[in-house]
Parts: C-alpha cells; sequence; structure tokens
C-alpha cells in the first residue's frame, strides 16, 4: 500500500491529470481519496467528505453499494470478458440491452455500447453520417451543437464541446461543426428579454444558420437537456417549443446527450421526459453503472434503424466499435443499477427532493450579495457568484473565486465543482433532505470564509 506521507509527491511525479492545470496541482494538489460509503468520500488522511458532485455526475446511487460489487464480482468470477464483434455475444449483454431498450422514454429500435460519454457521442455522428450515407445524401453532415456544451474529449467530441478553452489548445473544432448560442438567458439574453422573447431569438438564429448553410447540409442538433459542465444552464422557457419544429422541418436529427441526465437526476427517468421531446438518438453513460464501471450506451431510434435493416444488403459490415462495447461487468453492473433505480424508486425520490435543494439553496443564499443567479433542476443546480448582483458584473478572473469556494468547501467537508465563478452540485440521487440542509449551510460558510477576501 502507498506511503502515505509521500503519496502527493508520487502524484505528482507519475499522474497527469484530466482537466487540471499543473500550476495548481503542483501548488496544492492532489487530494487524495481512498474510500467511500453512501453520500460521502474520505481521503487518506481519514478527513470525509459530503461528495456533492457524485463524482463526476456518476455516482448516482452512492458509493460501496454491496448490491452492485456483488454483480461486479460474480460476473468478474463468470466471464471476465467477451466481446460482441463478429456477431459473438454474451447473455449479460443481451440482458442488458433488452432492460435499456424497456427503459427508453421514447420507443427505440437498438442500443450500442460503449465505454464513456466521449466515445459514445463520437458513435452517434458515426451513426449519423452512416444513416445519411446510406440515404444517398451524404452531403447531410453537419453537426449543430451550442455554445457551452459538453460532449466530450475525443477530437470530434471535443469539437462539438461548446467551450473555446477546450478548442485553442488543439486547433479545434476540426470537421463539419456549427456552434450556436447556449440558451443562457442571464448571460445571454438582451437587457430586459422575457425568457420566451430569447427563446424565440435563439430559434431565428437557428433558422438562419440552417438556411445560410443549407438544410441538406445539416445532419443533427446536439443537446444537453440542462448543460453541465458548460455552467449549469437549463433552458429558458419555450426553447424547445420553437427549436423541436425548425429541426424536424428541415430534417435534422435530435440527439439528446443524457449523459447526465439520463437515469433520474431531473426527477424524471430521463431529460427527455422533463421536456417532452422525442429525440432520434440519446447517449447515456455515467448514471447507467452509478459509476462504478466504465459503459456508455447510444439509443438507436427506429428512424435511423430501419434504414440501417433496409439497407443491410448493401452496406455490408457496419465498420465501427470498441473492444470494451458491451463489456460483460459493465452490463453486469447496469444490471444491477437499473434494478437498484426501480426497485428503490429512486426517479420519485429526485422529484421530491431535487425541489427541496433548490428551495434550500434560494432560502440560504437567494439574497446572497454574491450570489448572481441559482439556477438548474432536480438534482443539478448551479450558484453563479458576482461582484455586483445589479449589473451581473463577474469577479475578475485573476481573483478565482469560483476555486476559492471550492477550497473553502472542502476544508469544511463539502465538495463542490467550480466552473469559473458558477459552484455546482449534482449529489448522489440517493440524497436524504438531512444531507441537503448540511450541503447548503456548509456552501454558505464557505461563501462566508471567501467574502472579506474577495470584496
Ligand atoms: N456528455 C456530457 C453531457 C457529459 O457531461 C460528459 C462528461 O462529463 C460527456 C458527454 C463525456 O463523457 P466521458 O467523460 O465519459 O467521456
Amino acid at each position: 500500500t502507498i506511503d502515505i506521507q509521500r503519496a502527493a509527491q508520487l502524484d505528482r511525479e507519475s499522474l497527469f491529470h484530466p482537466f487540471t492545470a499543473l500550476n495548481d496541482l503542483y501548488r496544492d494538489g492532489p487530494n487524495v481519496m481512498a474510500s467511500g460509503k453512501g453520500l460521502h468520500v474520505t481521503d487518506i488522511h481519514g478527513n470525509t467528505y459530503l461528495d456533492g458532485m457524485a463524482g463526476l455526475w456518476c455516482v448516482n446511487l452512492g458509493y460501496g453499494r454491496q448490491d452492485i460489487v456483488d454483480a461486479i464480482a460474480e460476473q468478474s468470477a463468470r466471464l471476465s470478458f467477451f466481446h460482441t464483434f463478429n456477431s459473438m455475444s454474451t447473455d449479460v449483454a443481451i440482458e442488458c440491452a433488452d432492460a435499456l431498450l424497456k427503459r427508453a422514454p421514447v420507443p427505440m429500435s437498438r442500443v450500442f455500447f460503449g465505454a464513456s460519454g466521449s466515445d459514445a457521442n463520437e458513435t452517434q455522428i458515426k451513426l449519423i453520417w452512416y444513416y445519411n450515407n446510406l440515404l444517398g445524401r451524404p452531403q447531410k453532415k453537419k453537426i449543430i451543437a451550442r455554445w457551452n456544451a459538453y460532449h466530450g474529449s475525443a477530437v470530434m467530441t471535443a469539437g462539438l464541446t461548446g467551450l473555446p478553452g477546450m478548442h485553442a489548445l488543439f486547433d479545434l473544432p476540426l470537421g463539419p461543426i456549427l456552434h450556436v448560442t447556449a440558451p443562457h438567458h442571464y448571460r445571454k439574453a438582451a437587457e430586459g428579454m422575457t425568457e420566451r422573447e430569447f427563446s424565440r431569438s435563439l430559434a431565428v438564429e437557428l433558422e438562419e444558420l440552417i438556411a445560410r448553410e443549407g438544410a441538406d447540409t445539416i445532419a443533427a442538433f446536439f443537446a444537453e437537456p440542462v448543460m453541465g459542465a458548460g455552467g449549469l444552464i437549463a433552458t429558458p422557457e419555450g426553447y424547445w417549443e420553437e427549436i423541436t419544429p425548425i429541426l424536424k422541418r428541415h430534417d435534422i436529427l435530435l440527439v439528446m446527450d443524457e449523459v447526465v441526465s439520463g437515469f433520474g437526476r431531473l426527477g424524471t427517468y430521463w431529460g427527455a421526459q422533463t421536456y417532452g421531446l422525442e429525440p432520434d438518438l440519446i447517449t447515456a453513460a455515467k448514471g447507467v453503472t452509478g459509476g462504478y464501471f466504465p459503459m456508455s450506451v447510444c439509443y438507436i431510434s427506429p428512424k435511423l434503424w430501419d434504414v440501417f435493416e433496409g439497407n443491410r444488403d448493401a452496406a455490408g459490415l457496419f465498420g465501427h466499435g470498441y473492444t470494451y462495447s458491451a463489456h460483460p461487468v459493465g452490463a453486469a453492473a447496469a444490471l444491477a443499477t437499473l434494478r437498484a433505480i426501480d426497485e428503490d424508486r429512486v426517479v420519485d425520490h429526485v422529484a421530491q427532493v431535487g425541489p427541496y435543494l433548490h428551495e434550500r439553496m434560494r432560502a440560504v443564499l437567494g439574497d446572497d450579495p454574491m450570489v448572481g443567479e441559482i439556477r438548474g433542476r432536480g438534482l443539478m443546480i448551479g450558484i453563479e457568484l458576482v461582484k455586483d448582483r445589479a449589473t451581473k458584473e463577474a469577479f475578475p478572473m485573476a481573483q478565482r473565486v469560483g476555486r476559492q469556494v471550492l477550497k473553502a468547501a472542502a476544508d469544511r467537508g463539502l465538495i463542490t465543482r467550480a466552473l469559473g465563478d458558477t459552484l455546482v452540485f449534482a449529489p448522489p440521487l440517493v440524497i436524504d433532505r438531512e444531507s441537503i440542509d448540511a450541503l447548503v449551510t456548509i456552501f454558505k460558510a464557505a461563501i462566508d470564509a471567501v467574502r472579506a477576501d474577495v470584496a
């Protein structure tokens, strides 16, 4: 086992961290976790934290669940690996695919498995291009995403992701990717615009983009139901009523990226249900195994599937897949997770405690001079900190207020995430009211602790 005193040093000497500034790591990192139980994780020094982020929006059922652990152990012992290439399959992969199809928000024809949200969204792009190629319209290829979106880190999906900071380092996007304005009323609407007026303006922007590019060149529109990593942004009133008819009219596929929202986070099983949407493709990951095993899922609707099946003589092999597509241990973890979500009535629970989290946060911080906006839906909440509430003036970047609050919260036993100066929470879905109270109280104390410094 690792020498606790040397762990941080050894980390800095051996591990290249994702999404980490080396200066931050060398100055005050890493924070080394060692165990988890329920809503809490414990670091190697024995400090325990309430995990307000469910890891990375994924540990939906909490840590150390024996039913999922057992399912993983049993499957590892019975058949640790077999694949689904070249017409091979496994009993557990079949059972898992069937269980997932039964839980789809709209009728779906097939699922395609991967190991991460990024690889699943890469698959979606290929499915979309394959579909249009089979229909004899290979030029219908461009993909629209929104600024502030997060769709992954691979080359195409990092391009779809609407975070310019992620583009600049690698000269992305590559390929036929277009971005439209994020549905971010607080930051993007013109002064005095209502949410509905803002939604209308986004529809006009989309129509104009399609007219400029030509509908015959645009294949799909990607969207998270509530944007996560790009700032925790829930859509304004009227948004989807404006957008979906435009997509339909121009035969543009709707891909819902439910990597975070799937499996109950918004208080419905799927985000598509929260907003009454009928996506052509759905991407899921994270919560499908509650973070116990890397697994992702692309749901394929009959609209695409019927074309794949109808053209199977001409098309031959679908030349795409990953070694770990439908990994049997992942499938077993997913089956145990899906069962637990049903048996524990997790989605109903989120429908109760999600509004409670928003209510408590508003009661405690709604009038705080440092809080510009509290936003989100279900068990996704973002608190944007500002220098001046009236003008929405942000703190100077160099002050790194978000990071200061994050550290003050960690010092008090609470894990949050700082997206710039927007602090976000997406706790395990099984969080109880008492722990929500604790989360809000500690978070307020963290803000109070940095208040004098940043005023
Ligand atoms: N899509 C969304 C909405 C996400 O939030 C994420 C990751 O946070 C991804 C895709 C990418 O998933 P992964 O990190 O598993 O590749």
